[in-house]
């Protein structure tokens, strides 16, 4: 039998970042990944494709309705879906090759199959040519996660769909209900309504991204439904008719009672769940918790010796960075070195336009938590970057602790917010206060400015607002 000192199961994010850290650090490492392509739910069917198809669809949405206003006269403007798909395939494509590129870089012994724990230190693969069995000093469960099917509404690949499966659609539906408003809902809501589909989001809580900051939140909803999307808040899904004519969507809505819609394709984006299933768990020895993640201490080390777990398969928001961040800290941990992931500063965007981005707490939690903050804001509308690019929606607003100024949270909506965040991400990194971040140039005319103003605002001694 094969031996290894670093055998991860799963090549998401997570997962293949893991083993090239670790082959950096001297190992002997493999990698096992079921699909034919590595990178996981995150270049395969998630981050990447979507955000091709966000890209996409805002640029078509932009020649057809905002050309005008920068003196550009556009008289007839074509949506080719099958190329539009076709570019991210290529995207997709790319990615994954360059993934498998590191992976070769690195002499990472990569195995196409299924892995599955038998007990001990052993991993059995099933491959299309037959089982082997391998071992690792040190093994890393990155297996990820799957849709959420809700069970009154399971999936069936064309009326009722996953997010999978809205990344591919080949024609363009006249009307989608999407269950759940949270990124991947609110993202795929984007794509399909900026090329033409009536969109309606029922979300069971009160609110769009139940996780934001409430002004954000609230001010994202009127600006998606100003673009056209609709909502029903407050309200549940409780069962779907398929017919020949399309789905019958029963909703139960604290407003309005219950109502029937319908529609082409029902968009069930009520999250993810970890993906454990036929890995051989509970031969290892490697327990779930309450919600059906992979348990781990602080270090990610499972129940079972010398099995780490990482990423979407264990607590803590799903996404991709965190589960990098993660690969990295198990494969330094190995080698014996200090592996560490801050909890605290792990930015969340969601990919609308404008996008919402935050890090840190929000207004409500440091309440919540009894946190005596002090509060800048500064809106786009003052910033003349924003102005010529036509976007001047959205603020960030900067959370700050009353008595030591230290920066709680840095929350933005507005153009480009996913990219901004990383100078908050980094100033909390390092514990800034929001006059660190006041007090450090920013070039001239940029969106960035935006966040300096919000932090000197967190003074009250903004200049432009
Ligand atoms: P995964 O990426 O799920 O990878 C797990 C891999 O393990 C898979 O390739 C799977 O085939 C393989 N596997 C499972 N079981 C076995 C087995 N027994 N043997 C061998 N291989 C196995 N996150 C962001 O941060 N930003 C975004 O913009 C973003 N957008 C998203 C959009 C969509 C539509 C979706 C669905 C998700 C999005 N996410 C985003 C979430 C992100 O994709 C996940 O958080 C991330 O992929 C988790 O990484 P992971 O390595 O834990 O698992």
């Amino acid at each position: 039998m094969k031996k290894f000192d670093f055998l991860v199961i799963g090549g998401g994010p997570g997962g293949y970042v893991s083993a090239i850290r670790a082959a950096q650090l001297g190992m002997k490492v493999a990698l096992i990944e079921k699909r034919p392509t590595l990178g996981g739910t995150c270049l395969n069917v998630g981050c990447i494709p979507s955000k091709a198809l966000l890209e996409s669809s805002e640029m078509y949405h932009t020649v057809k309705h905002k050309a005008g206003d920068f003196g550009i006269g556009v008289r007839h403007v074509d949506l080719d879906l099958t190329r539009m798909m076709a570019n991210k395939d290529r995207i997709v494509s790319e990615i994954t090759g360059g993934v498998d590129l590191l992976v070769k870089k690195n002499k990472i012994t990569r195995v196409e199959g299924r892995g599955r724990l038998k007990g001990g230190h052993v991993v059995e693969i099933e491959r299309t040519k037959g089982k082997i069995e391998i071992e690792g000093e040190h093994i890393v469960l990155a297996m990820g996660s799957v849709p959420t099917e809700l069970p009154f509404l399971p999936f069936d690949g064309e009326r009722i769909i996953s997010s999978t499966e809205a990344l591919c659609l080949d024609a363009v539906p006249k009307r989608m209900v999407v269950v759940g408003a949270g990124a991947i809902g609110l993202e795929l809501g984007s794509v399909w309504n900026r090329l033409g589909t009536q969109i309606t989001v029922v979300e069971i809580f009160p609110r769009v991204a139940i996780f934001a900051d409430g002004m954000l939140s609230k001010m994202l909803a009127k600006l998606l439904e100003a673009q056209g999307m609709e909502f029903m808040l407050s309200s549940k899904v409780t069962g779907a008719d398929v017919k020949e004519s399309g789905v019958e969507v029963a909703v139960s809505s604290e407003k309005d009672g219950d109502r029937t819609l319908m529609c082409d394709t029902l968009l069930v984006a009520v999250g993810r769940g970890p993906y454990t299933e036929d890995c051989g768990l509970e031969a290892a020895g490697v327990e779930l918790d309450g919600s059906g993640r992979v348990r781990v201490d602080e270090e990610w080390r499972t129940t079972a010796d010398g099995i780490f777990a990482i990423g979407d398969l264990i607590h803590g928001p799903m996404l991709a960075h965190k589960a990098e961040d993660e690969g990295v800290a198990v494969a330094e941990l190995a080698a014996r070195k200090p592996g560490h992931v801050n909890y605290d500063v792990i930015p969340n965007v969601i990919y609308t336009w404008p996008e919402l981005a935050q890090v840190g707490m929000t207004e409500e939690e440091a309440k919540e938590k009894k946190i005596p903050v002090k509060i800048g804001r500064n809106y786009f509308k003052a910033n003349g970057r924003a102005k010529s690019l036509g976007e001047e929606e959205g603020l960030v607003k900067v959370i700050a602790h009353k008595e030591t100024d230290r920066i709680l949270g840095v929350h933005i909506l507005g153009p480009r917010a996913s990219d901004m965040i990383a100078e908050a991400a980094v100033a909390m990194e390092f514990s800034a206060s929001a006059e660190d971040v006041a007090r450090t140039c920013h070039a001239h005319p940029t969106l960035a400015e935006t966040i300096k103003e919000a932090a000197l605002a967190v003074d009250r001694r903004a200049i432009h607002g």
